[in-house]
């Protein structure tokens, strides 16, 4: 099994496989300095931390990890929690992407099959027969060539993998970018709040969210023709401090370690499979993350791939194979409609029309069992297979 991409999918898709039995390679262009070190999301679903857990990843983040019963959303004046426990009986936890790509290297690199950093030109071929191989050049400078039963397209948004079943195939793509960005801080602070703030605001949609008892991840709205270089961390922290204001409650500020500027769209592209070349994860679907879904996803698609993957190679069986890109776009399909929900939801668009009726959507939220519970079902993850 060739693997293309050492992000989440790619290393979760190796360790699943190599459980079962199957030889993989991973593949990854960037170094592992680079990949250890890429702050992306943080907040994980009750199936991934199981899924973890159950591959023997689980312990650092059983340690380390922050068990959030609930969120809070917001609007001027009003900080409402919901109880996902009570609403649905599921919690999610807060646990830096960056810290799951550690655990699964260094159980890879422990006891696990070859995972190469620093590779190029990485070109799988004959995908569509019985035999495909990957031609890449190592970091040494040598031209390689893996010959293997299938291969995955773990490789981000940005990989070779998706244009080559794109391409082979009678497939489509779907694509909203959305007419605004985040901008994101991490700082060394501790989080003004237990648990993460979802915050309307007449200036622009606001988070606080967290890594660590004394990491504090923060977002504000901004236009995605923003510059960086515009907003220095005073500005940063007012913002903030504007657009999360609530009686009697104040922001916590401290050294601000890292920022960026993260443009928002929703991307799908179907199907997840050409031949013997299958995607999962951001390879073939992107979502804004408001909904806290990216890396889920990308957990979830893995699990299915890899019980399909099994039965084909261990057991000759393609009854699975065949039915995992339907399958992993039923529930991508979901997690697109709830991220697009959220976003639409909080981030100040339109006109004070289209205000009145995200203060509307968010009252009844926050008043309603039932719109309350649709929430927490879908933000603390849905089954696997839908
Ligand atoms: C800047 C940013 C911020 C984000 N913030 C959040 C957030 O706050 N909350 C949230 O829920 N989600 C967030 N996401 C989404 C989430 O991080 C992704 O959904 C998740 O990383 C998907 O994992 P993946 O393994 O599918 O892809 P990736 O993590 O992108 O991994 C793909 C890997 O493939 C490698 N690769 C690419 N091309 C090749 C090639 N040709 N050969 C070999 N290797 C290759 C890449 O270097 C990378 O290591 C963010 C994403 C980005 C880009």
């Amino acid at each position: 099994m060739g693997i293309i991409g050492a992000g989440p999918a790619g290393l979760l898709l190796s360790r699943l496989l190599q459980l079962h039995g199957v030889d993989t390679v991973v593949l990854e262009s960037r170094s592992r300095d680079y990949v250890e070190a890429r702050v992306r999301a943080g907040i994980l679903e009750q199936h991934t931390v199981q899924t973890l857990r159950d591959v023997g990843v689980g312990e650092r983040l059983d340690r380390e990890g922050l068990p959030h019963d609930g969120i809070y959303l917001q609007h001027p004046g009003t900080r409402h929690h919901l109880n996902f426990e009570e609403l649905c009986g599921r919690k999610v936890w807060v646990y830096g992407q960056t810290e799951v790509v550690k655990d699964l290297i260094t159980a890879q690199l422990d006891d696990g099959p070859p995972l190469l950093f620093g590779v190029s030109h990485v070109t799988p071929e004959d995908v569509d027969g019985g035999a495909p191989r990957i031609r890449f050049t190592d970091a040494d400078g040598v031209a390689q060539v893996l010959e293997c039963d299938v291969v995955a397209g773990t490789d981000g948004f940005h990989g070779v993998s998706r244009p080559l079943v794109t391409a082979g195939t009678s497939g489509r793509l779907w694509e909203r970018t959305y007419p605004f960005a985040w901008l994101g801080i991490l700082a060394d602070v501790a989080p003004s709040a237990d648990e993460l703030v979802y915050a309307w605001h007449p200036e622009g949609f606001a988070l606080l969210s967290m890594r660590s008892p004394s990491v504090s991840r923060l977002y504000v709205q901004v236009d995605p023709a923003e510059k960086i270089e515009d907003w220095s961390d005073d500005r940063i922290w007012d913002a903030l401090s504007t657009r999360l204001a609530v009686d009697g409650w104040s922001l916590r500020t401290g050294p601000v370690t890292e920022k960026s500027i993260l443009p928002m769209r929703s991307f799908v592209s179907a199907p997840m499979r050409r031949g013997r070349l299958f995607l999962a994860g951001d390879a073939a679907h992107i979502v804004p993350p408001t909904g806290a879904k990216g890396l889920n996803l990308a957990v979830a698609d893995v699990t299915l791939l890899a019980q399909a993957l099994v039965r084909l190679l261990t057991e000759k069986q393609t009854d699975l194979v065949d039915t995992y890109s339907d399958k992993a776009l039923a529930r991508v399909w979901r997690c697109t409609h709830f991220s697009w929900w959220m976003t639409s939801m909080l981030h100040r668009h339109g006109d004070d029309f289209d205000a009145e009726l995200q203060l509307s959507q968010l009252r009844r939220v926050c008043s309603s069992e039932a719109a309350a519970r649709e929430l927490a079902e879908n933000y603390t993850g849905l089954a696997v297979d839908l």
